[in-house]
């Protein structure tokens, strides 16, 4: 099987950016778990599913119709690439991220990412349960406040206003609910080796992940 990195962590981490360069510097696939968990929220609320409706979330996961092309993501044809990211599809994602029946429907579409030559898998339980055997797993964290300021930056400067004390309330409720549900909760997997980012670039964390894996 061709090896995979994991990188797990909170929301708002930076996971997500170092995953996506640690794929490109090594030629390696790049699977952003979180979307897929976001792509089921929006298209619940489409479909007008209760966050509560655990075997319709399963039957909708099961089903999804999404592809990837050109760095855009599409659900049933549509364009859906800034639509998954609002704060509000967030929460609705970790609000039906907590059904069994949806992270079960999801298991084999996630595997099914690791082709040749590798893969770099970001998100919450991709050393834990999707890929316990991956080559290397990394904890990517950083202090809820470091998170919540990056986050208020990012939105400035995409001309969206935001404070930062309801930011940071946002990720402390979504941290609690990540890492106390009972199903694959945000956990420090076996294995895995912590890299705390609240001082380092996203060069220097990158070039950490990429340290680690060659040695
Ligand atoms: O990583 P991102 O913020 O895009 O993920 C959205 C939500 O999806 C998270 O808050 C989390 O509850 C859920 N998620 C998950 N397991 C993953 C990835 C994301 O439960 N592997």
């Amino acid at each position: 099987l061709p090896p995979v990195i994991a990188i797990d962590g909170p929301t708002a981490s930076g996971k997500g950016t170092v995953a996506s360069l640690v794929a490109q510097k090594l030629g390696f696939h790049y699977l952003d778990s979180g979307a897929l968990y976001r792509l089921v929220a929006l298209a619940s609320e489409k479909e007008g599913i209760d966050v509560n409706n655990g075997p319709a979330l399963g039957q909708l996961a099961e089903n999804l119709q999404i592809s990837f092309r050109g760095g855009q993501i599409f659900l049933g044809g549509e364009k859906v690439t800034q639509a998954i990211r609002t704060e509000a599809n967030g929460l609705r994602a970790s609000n039906i991220a907590t059904q069994p029946s949806v992270r079960g429907a999801l298991v084999g579409l996630q595997r099914s990412f690791r082709q040749k030559p590798g893969l770099v898998a970001d998100g919450r339980d991709m050393a834990s349960v999707i890929f316990p055997d991956a080559s290397l797993k990394v904890f990517l964290t950083a202090s809820a406040s470091a998170r919540a300021e990056r986050r208020y930056k990012q939105l400035i400067a995409k001309g969206i206003s935001a404070k930062l004390e309801d930011l940071l309330q946002d990720l402390e409720e979504r941290d609690a609910r990540d890492s106390s549900r009972g199903a694959s909760p945000l956990v420090l997997a076996k294995g895995a080796q912590v890299l705390e980012t609240s001082n380092l670039s996203i060069d220097q964390a990158v070039q950490t992940v990429l340290d680690w894996y060659q040695s």
